[in-house]
């Protein structure tokens, strides 16, 4: 801008003072050539009045003079001249001047030298006795004179040029100044034009539009932050060369990197994570499972897409370790269902057909109706246990929470188990007092009892049980010991998995269904306890269920 004042003001300056001197000139040449006109009219007329009073001696007299003075008769001969011989001169009839002065009484002419250097002012006037007298004066013409001068005039027109652009710059400079001065980001507080406060007033309110726009902005980004910082999933956006343009943390955390590179597929090699990224690039929504370590990922990417182009996409990365782990068990669970199932209902199926055919004896046919009862019991067992274990799977809430006293709890149970214990010799003690707990009485009664039943099953003939229920302070706790064969060490952990027997024959012998312990373990954790074992081979187990308070 600068630059541009300066060279606007300098270029007028130099304009008009080039104008200027062209038209001084031309002015004052003007003036020089009207003088020259006068000057010449009012010499004729002096001479005019001295030749027509007789004196013609005046040649003589004008021959030092600048002017030359022709005198001519009506013919156009040159009777006498101040400057040359007139017997040697042209006639003069042909000559403007004088033609116009014998038709109008006077006449004036300028003519000019071939090389334009000069020029002739002519002046004629028709005298009364007919002739003409002509006085003329050969004058320098503009050119000759601008030439002349130009030394004197590039010296004048370098110092004035000089002097403009001195003075341009410092008047752009000067004028630029306030403008450069003012503050955008507070024009309000600007000393400037008075013709810039539209201008600073149309600031005023685009900063405040602004300031309104990326407070709007950062409010948006920040709840983007908040709801993908908060998300379990891990979430990345790419443009379309799978540069990473936003991720949080959770996509770090579960493909394990420590920051997010520049590129997508620098943060896992894997085929699947590679796949799901080119699809999606390639404007086709992706969907694949990925196994990380010991996980595994669900990748879903969608391509984002503008004007009909791929302009990037959006993957979420989801970890479905343990619904992959329940989908694992329940078909295992399943697996193992029908194969339970269906023990019982081949041997009810075989009994029963051998009875359809007839001609068994009567004794062998109450040994198979009590076979088949048996099974027909075990399979009324199972299936019980299976709807208890699916109901606790679901994690119902269709359950009555109460207070539920474990000791009370205790009593209706081991009077229930008497006859079992009574049938296998085994004693049953109840020690500690009232606790109480907040839980679902049905499931806890369910707990109590099996792990009470497992201590008569697993019992030696004329075994011991002892249940004892304690009240703490930041918990209450049940346990059940028993002085039975005991469980080893390396299978501890596994027999709370479902349909897990230690000796499958003997829980099969006991009318066991493998899912009794299944049962506690996900009472406890439906309650919140905890539960553990300690056992020694051919001693006995205790088997303890911590309640939290
Ligand atoms: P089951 O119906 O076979 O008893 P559980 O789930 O109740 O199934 O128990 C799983 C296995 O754990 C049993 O088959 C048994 O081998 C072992 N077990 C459970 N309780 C005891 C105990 N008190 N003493 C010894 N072994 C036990």
């Amino acid at each position: 801008m600068t630059s541009r004042i300066f060279r606007s003001v300098f270029f007028t300056s130099v304009l008009t003072l080039l104008a200027s001197l062209v038209l001084v000139l031309g002015v004052l040449f003007g003036a020089f050539e009207n003088q020259i006109e006068k000057e010449l009219k009012s010499e004729a007329g002096y001479i005019a009045y001295t030749i027509e009073n007789g004196d013609m001696d005046f040649f003589n007299r004008f021959s030092d003079s600048d002017k030359r003075v022709t005198l001519i008769d009506s013919n156009g001969e040159v009777i006498a001249d101040t400057e040359a011989d007139a017997g040697k001169m042209d006639n003069h009839s042909d000559r403007e001047e004088v033609k116009e002065a014998l038709k109008d009484g006077s006449g004036t002419k300028v003519r000019y030298s071939k090389t334009l250097t000069e020029k002739t002012v002519y002046y004629a006037r028709k005298l009364s006795n007919g002739t003409v007298l002509r006085v003329s004066t050969t004058q320098y013409t503009i050119i000759t004179i601008v030439l002349g001068l130009l030394q004197p005039l590039i010296f004048v027109l370098v110092i004035a040029m000089a002097l403009s652009l001195f003075l341009s710059s410092r008047v752009s400079k000067r004028l630029v100044k306030p403008i450069n001065s003012i503050d955008l980001d507070n024009p309000e507080n600007c000393d400037t034009y008075d013709e810039l406060s539209p201008l600073l007033h149309k600031i005023i309110n685009q900063n405040r539009t602004i300031a309104g726009q990326i407070e709007k902005a950062r409010q948006v980004q920040e709840e983007f932050r908040l709801i993908t910082e908060n998300m379990s999933e891990g979430f990345l956006v790419i443009d379309k060369s799978a540069k990473i343009l936003s991720y949080n943390s959770a996509a770090l955390k579960l493909l394990d990197a420590e920051k997010a590179e520049d590129n997508v597929l620098t943060l896992n090699r894997t085929s699947g994570f590679i796949d799901t990224v080119t699809t999606a690039l390639d404007g086709r929504r992706a969907e694949n499972a990925m196994l990380h370590g010991d996980r595994t990922y669900n990748l879903i990417a969608n391509p984002v897409f503008n004007s009909g182009e791929v302009i990037g996409a959006v993957i979420v990365i989801i970890d479905v370790t343990e619904t992959a782990k329940r989908e694992a068990m329940r078909r295992e669970f399943t697996a193992n269902v029908s194969h339970e199932l269906k023990t019982p209902l081949t041997s009810i199926s075989g009994f029963a057909e051998l009875m359809k055919a007839g001609g068994i004896p009567e004794e062998t046919v109450v040994d198979f109706s009590t076979s088949i009862y048996t099974e027909a019991q075990r399979l009324i067992t199972l299936v019980t246990d299976i709807i208890k274990i699916s109901e606790l799977d679901e994690k119902s809430d269709r359950h009555d929470w109460e207070k539920v006293n474990l000791y009370e709890l205790s009593q209706d149970v081991i009077k229930r188990l008497k006859i079992s214990a009574e049938k296998k010799n085994v004693s049953f003690t109840l020690n500690g007092g009232d606790a109480e707990v907040y839980g679902v009485r049905q499931i806890l009664d369910e707990m109590v009892y099996n792990l009470c039943d497992n201590a008569i099953k697993y019992n030696r003939e004329g075994g011991r049980v002892s249940v004892s229920v304690k009240d703490g302070d930041k918990e209450a706790t049940l346990s059940v010991s028993d002085t039975g064969i005991g469980i080893p060490q390396t299978q501890q952990s596994r027999i709370f998995e479902r349909f897990y027997r230690v000796d499958k024959s003997r829980s099969k012998a006991e009318g066991g269904t493998g899912l009794g312990l299944s049962i506690v373990k996900h009472g406890a954790i439906y309650h919140n306890a905890e539960i553990s074992v300690e056992s020694e081979i051919g001693k006995g187990t205790k088997m303890t269920i911590s309640f939290k308070k």
